[in-house]
C-alpha cells in the first residue's frame, strides 16, 4: 500500500517489513539515523515500547502509550504517532458524515477500540458508550474520553454512529450484535477489513443504514503515516486501490 503512493508521488522511498525480536523495538528505533531509515510503521506486540523509546510523542501516542508511526526528524530525534483512531475518524468524515455532536456505541475495548474512542473524544463526539464483552477493559477505556463511559446494548437505540472495534466477523458471517439493533438513520461502520463485506455491514445496508468498511480506517490511518514520514498528503485513492488488490490475494 506505501509503495503505490511512493511510486505514483515518483518518491525514492521504499517500504520494506522487518520481524523485530520481542523487546527489540526500541533498538530498532535507536538505529534509524545510522541505517538511513526515515519511518517505521510499528504492528503489535511493539507499540507500547516504541511509545516509550521515542524522543517525542502526539497527544494521541501519549493517551495511549501506542506508537504505531515513527519518524526520524532532521535534527536526529525521533517522533512517535498514533494514526489508526484519527484514521478511522477521517474514513467517517470521508464518507460524508460529520462526527461532531454524534452518540456513538463503541463494540469493543481492545487496542483499535481504545484508539477510535480517544479520537472519537478529540473530534468532538457527544457521547461515546463502550460495550464488551469485558468489563474491566471497557472501563480502562472510558478513561480515555470525557464524553466515554461503560455502556449496555440497548444505547444503540439513541445512537448516531455504530462502530464495531471487535474481531467478531473476522473470516466469519458472525455478527457483533443482534440484526435487530440496526435501522436506517443509523451510521454503521466496521473497522473489519478481511472479508470487506462484514456480515453486519451486509445487514446494516439491508435494513438502509449508512455503512463505513474497515479499509477506510486502514487507507485514512496510512494517509496520516505518509504525511508524516514525507510531509506529502498523499490521495486516499491511490491507498485505497492498492489495499484492495492485496486483500484480493487472499
Ligand atoms: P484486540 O485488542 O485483541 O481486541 C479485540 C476486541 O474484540 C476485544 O474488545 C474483545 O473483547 C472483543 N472480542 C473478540 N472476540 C469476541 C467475541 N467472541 N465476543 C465478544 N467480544 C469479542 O484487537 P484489536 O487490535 O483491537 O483489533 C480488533 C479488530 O479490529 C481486529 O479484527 C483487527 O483486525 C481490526 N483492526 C482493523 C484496523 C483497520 O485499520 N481497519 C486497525 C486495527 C485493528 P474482550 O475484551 O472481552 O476480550
Amino acid at each position: 500500500m506505501h509503495n503505490a503512493v511512493f511510486a505514483a508521488a515518483a518518491l525514492d522511498w521504499r517500504f520494506v517489513t522487518f520481524d523485530i525480536v520481542p523487546g527489540g523495538a526500541a533498538a530498532a528505533i535507536g538505529s534509524m539515523a545510522v541505517l538511513d531509515i526515515g519511518g517505521f510503521a510499528v504492528t503489535m506486540p511493539h507499540k507500547e515500547q516504541a511509545a516509550g523509546a521515542v524522543d517525542d510523542v502526539d497527544p494521541a501516542a501519549r493517551a495511549l502509550r501506542s506508537v504505531n508511526t515513527v519518524v526520524l526528524r532532521d535534527d536526529g530525534t525521533t517522533f512517535g504517532a498514533s494514526t489508526d483512531g484519527r484514521g478511522f475518524v477521517d474514513s467517517v468524515v470521508a464518507a460524508g458524515h460529520d462526527v461532531v455532536g454524534m452518540r456513538v456505541v463503541v463494540l469493543g475495548a481492545g487496542g483499535a477500540a481504545r484508539a477510535i474512542v480517544d479520537a472519537l473524544g478529540r473530534a468532538g463526539a457527544d457521547d461515546i458508550s463502550i460495550v464488551n464483552r469485558t468489563t474491566a477493559t471497557a472501563t480502562e477505556a472510558a478513561r480515555l474520553s470525557d464524553v466515554a463511559h461503560v455502556g449496555v446494548i440497548d444505547d444503540v437505540a439513541q445512537a448516531d454512529l455504530l462502530v464495531n472495534a471487535t474481531s467478531i466477523g473476522m473470516g466469519t458471517d458472525d455478527l457483533p450484535l443482534g440484526p435487530a439493533w440496526l435501522r436506517a438513520d443509523l451510521v454503521v461502520a466496521d473497522i473489519v477489513y478481511h472479508p470487506l463485506e462484514t456480515a453486519l455491514l451486509r445487514a446494516a445496508r439491508h435494513e438502509g443504514a449508512h455503512v463505513v468498511d474497515g479499509l477506510g480506517m486502514l487507507v485514512h490511518q496510512a494517509v496520516l503515516q505518509q504525511e508524516l514520514w514525507t510531509g506529502l498528503r498523499p490521495d486516499p485513492a491511490v491507498l485505497r486501490a492498492a489495499a484492495e488488490a492485496e486483500l484480493a490475494t487472499r
